[in-house]
């Protein structure tokens, strides 16, 4: 009897020394932050609701940055400040208007002009369409098929991928590239399928981007029911015409900034831990989940660790990039910063995949280096964060690479992202206050591993 209540006191002793690990202590503290105190959900309420769209080059953008630059200062961080970076300016003007005629029948159909569109003049445009889903086959169809049509590029995201990001990279080029393609062959406009896997009236707008020597003809997501319509409708009535009008507008270049906050470190406080998101959205959605939540879970990462008393032993720094979405302006200029202020950045976290319940990370780094990395799996695991090794980083922050940053993309589950990327729907609503605060806590325990044990 004796001898069996010393084992169980031993055990008890175990299980102590166990939980004594400090690494697990530190992260089940910062757990406990964030799912009892946490600050990101009505941050991210503020920004969407309060703030609201913020493309680049707009009141709301700057908005945003006078915000998130007090909200800083109100947590008291070491140091809060602006980089200056010079960002284009594209402007939607009036809602678009979009119809199918086929024979004496009208159909509306809803689409949003693409980032970096040229109008379609104040008449619109109105062609007959031809339906393709690569490029090869719009250039195997040639000038002659295509010259004063609308081309309309109906890939769909495949949706047997598990990872949405990989059915997304599957079909964006039709997007960004799309438009390029058919001036090459005479084309008048290019109509593109919505990126999202779901079938709803939504338009996602996205970037798109001119290829040089090429005419610049206007090009438009459709909703991915009005993509099916149109490519049934055509299936019916091959001689039916397409008309689409949109208003949009490229300004010079205007004045805008990265915000930035810092926790200095207390032993090498030379030596920087970015975790960061981007601040701009497109301008039909709150930009939630692109890129609201990102942005606030970086600001409570150090929030977090201030109230904690952690002392970070690198300087923290939480970085709010301007232009992620239409020119990458942002993210190109701090690491331009970075190198002119020759500072040394060992670790970089972003958010952009929304704010959905945490998977892991992916990291860009030597073998090594995500060995080292590999070593946290266990204290980790208890968490959800099971998906560590591969895979991106992030756009804003993929030009610190160059100068042998470790780069860590926060990877959350995918599944609904696409529902709400880029839309009117991207609201502050689609964003669940457990999931964010989750996210926060992930990259705030990857940072303490990071900052202890280094890489
Ligand atoms: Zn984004």
């Amino acid at each position: 009897m004796k001898r069996r209540l010393i084992a169980i006191a031993l055990l008890a002793l175990g299980a102590g020394a166990q939980a004594q690990n400090p690494d697990s202590v530190a992260i089940r503290k910062i757990y406990n932050e964030a799912l009892g105190n946490g600050q990101a959900y009505e941050w991210l309420r503020h920004l969407t609701k309060q703030v609201g769209p913020r493309l680049s080059g707009s009141a709301g953008a700057q908005k945003a940055v006078d915000w998130t630059k007090q909200l800083m200062e109100q947590q008291g961080f070491d140091r809060v400040f602006l980089q200056e970076v010079m960002v284009p300016h594209w402007v939607r003007g009036a809602k678009e208007v979009a119809y199918i005629q086929s024979g004496k029948q009208k159909i509306t159909v809803p689409i949003a002009a693409l980032g970096g569109s040229v109008a379609t003049g104040p008449k619109g445009v109105e062609a007959p369409v031809i339906e393709v889903k690569t490029f090869q086959e719009l250039r195997d169809l040639g000038a002659d098929k295509v010259k004063g049509k609308i081309v309309f590029f109906n890939r769909p995201m495949d949706p047997t991928k598990l990872n949405t990001f990989e059915a997304y990279g599957g079909a964006v080029d039709q997007r960004a590239n799309g438009a390029t393609e058919a001036a090459k062959l005479g084309a008048v406009g290019a109509i593109v399928r919505s990126m999202t896997v779901a079938h709803d009236d939504n338009p996602h707008t996205g970037g798109m981007r001119y290829g040089t020597g090429v005419p610049l003809i206007p090009t438009a997501a459709i909703s991915t029911n009005g993509a099916d319509l149109l490519s049934k409708t055509l299936k019916e009535s091959p001689g039916l015409t397409f008309y689409f009008k949109q208003n949009c507008e490229t300004l010079p270049d205007a004045k805008s900034y990265n915000v930035v906050g810092e926790i200095k470190g207390s032993e090498k406080p030379d030596e920087i831990i970015v975790v960061g998101g981007h601040l701009d959205s497109w301008d039909l959605s709150e930009g939630a989940h692109d890129d609201g939540a990102g942005c606030m879970q970086s600001v409570e990462v150090l929030r977090m660790m201030k109230t904690l008393g952690m002392k970070p032993k690198h300087t923290i720094r939480a970085v709010m990039f301007m232009n992620e979405e239409n020119g990458l302006r942002g993210g190109i200029g701090y690491a331009d910063y970075a190198k002119k202020g020759a500072e040394k950045h060992l670790a970089a976290v972003e958010s952009d995949n929304g704010g959905f319940t945490p998977r892991g990370f992916g990291i860009v780094g030597t073998a090594e280096q995500k060995a080292h990395v590999l070593q946290w799996k266990g204290l980790l695991a208890p968490y959800g964060l099971y998906d560590i090794g591969p895979g991106g980083g992030g756009a804003d922050i993929g030009p610190l690479a160059q100068s042998g940053t470790v780069l860590f993309g926060f990877k959350p589950d995918s599944q609904r992202y696409f529902d709400y990327h880029h839309t009117g729907i991207d609201r502050f609503e689609a964003v669940s206050p457990r999931e964010l605060a989750l996210g926060a806590a992930s990259m705030a325990a990857l940072v303490y591993l990071i900052d202890q044990h280094g890489l």
